[in-house]
């Protein structure tokens, strides 16, 4: 029986979510990351998943899955550090950090876990560790396992960050955080002037590239496109959006990782990723290597739609990539607006606080390289129609 206490106080958050129209649901969607998926039995095109690069469903992929499955089964059994450690893990780092043009590289679960631990590891209560307002939850949760003094900055405002660093400055240490692209926005850090202000006040940079490994700079991510991969300290990334996989890495300096490596909690004390996540992985990576186009033509097909968006009036912020709000501001105007796409074919986000500050509801469109012209046709078709109808 649940104690007394406890059913009041579920009960009370519970209509605190509902007062607030943030009760959330698992939608009735099946076949998740394809183009096209079933939701509540109907064919929807699917511009709600992360699966950027369309590579989730890609025959190299499913091979390097199945033949590491074939190889090794289905779990690594245990932590790394005891006996999870297999030959594809290894070579997976290898690639990454070749890939990444740095001194070494760290496979870990997920990007949550790799937040987590970069910042819990990195930072400690004689550390400030300045983040943008926008970063993912699990930077701010990485943030607070630290006990580190957490300063945010207005996002995307360098000034504000320039006279919180002055602010500061006597801080033993400083680390500075940032999504390279962010995923609720789709805009982009302005990292030029971040790691100029990070090299000018001694503070340790890391970036989270999980919008923008695969896509940016021939795949290597933002960093790597504006020529700053060199001056950034840590650079993470997801295996689980543009490269259709699953798990992160963290690749920098090889005292950086050496040193995670031995005090990364979700590292040390979590199961190695399974075998078939790895081999996806690594036949992404090489893939994208391979062909590096692919996220160049996402990009340019990302500028048409948001070119077509704003002829309809619609208001797309500040994206500049492949994910574009429609800002509608409401709660309940997003969840309409995502509703008409659905009775036209086209399943996007309805995006609501507290993912979104408050009263900047909005749908989250997330294109992928894999659309065809006809997919495009429709997707522009419906959202024509909805502007009329909302
Ligand atoms: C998705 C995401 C993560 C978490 O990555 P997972 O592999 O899904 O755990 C971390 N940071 C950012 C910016 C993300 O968008």
């Amino acid at each position: 029986m649940l104690a007394h206490s406890h059913k009041k106080f579920i009960a009370r958050e519970a209509a605190k979510l509902r007062e607030g129209n943030r009760v959330r649901q698992i939608p009735p969607v099946d076949h998740g990351a394809e183009r096209y998926l079933l939701h509540a039995g109907r064919r929807l095109l699917n511009l709600a998943s992360n699966n950027y690069l369309g590579l989730a469903g890609h025959p190299a992929l499913r091979q390097g899955a199945i033949e590491a499955v074939e190889r090794y089964g289905t779990s690594s059994g245990a932590s790394r550090l005891v006996s999870g450690n297999f030959a594809l893990l290894d070579e997976l780092e290898r690639e990454m950090s070749s890939f990444k043009g740095q001194e070494d590289a760290l496979v870990v679960g997920s990007g949550f876990a790799a937040n987590l631990m970069i910042l819990s590891s990195l930072a400690d209560r004689h550390t400030v560790v300045f983040s943008d307002r926008l970063n993912h939850a699990s930077i701010v949760d990485g943030i607070r396992l630290s006990g580190a003094k957490h300063v945010r900055y207005r996002h995307n405002d360098t000034d504000h960050l320039a006279k919180l660093l002055e602010a500061h400055a006597g801080a033993p240490r400083k680390v500075l955080v940032t999504d390279t692209v962010f995923s609720m926005d789709g805009d982009i850090a302005d990292l030029a002037t971040l790691v100029d202000l990070c090299q000018r006040h001694g503070v340790l940079s890391v970036v989270d590239e999980a919008h923008a490994a695969g896509i940016f700079g021939n795949g290597r991510g933002l960093a790597a496109q504006l020529g700053l991969a060199d001056r950034v300290d840590i650079h993470m990334g997801t295996f689980s959006k543009g490269f259709g996989s699953y798990g992160a890495y963290i690749a920098g300096k090889a005292e950086i990782i050496g040193y995670l490596r031995n005090t990364g909690r979700p590292f040390i004390f979590s199961t190695a990723l399974p075998p078939a996540v790895v081999g996806a992985s690594l036949a992404a990576v090489r893939l994208v290597r391979e062909a590096d186009t692919l996220g160049r033509r996402l990009l340019d097909m990302a500028r048409d739609v948001r070119e077509y968006l704003g002829s309809l009036g619609l208001d797309v912020g500040s994206s500049r990539t492949a994910i574009i709000p429609v800002m509608l501001g409401g709660n309940e105007a997003a969840l309409a607006a995502r509703d008409a796409l659905v009775e036209r074919g086209v399943l996007v986000g309805a995006i609501r606080p507290p993912t979104v500050p408050q009263n900047t509801a909005r749908l989250r469109i997330s294109l992928r390289a894999d659309l065809t012209d006809a997919d495009l046709t429709l997707f522009k078709t419906a959202v024509a129609q909805m502007t009329e109808r909302v």
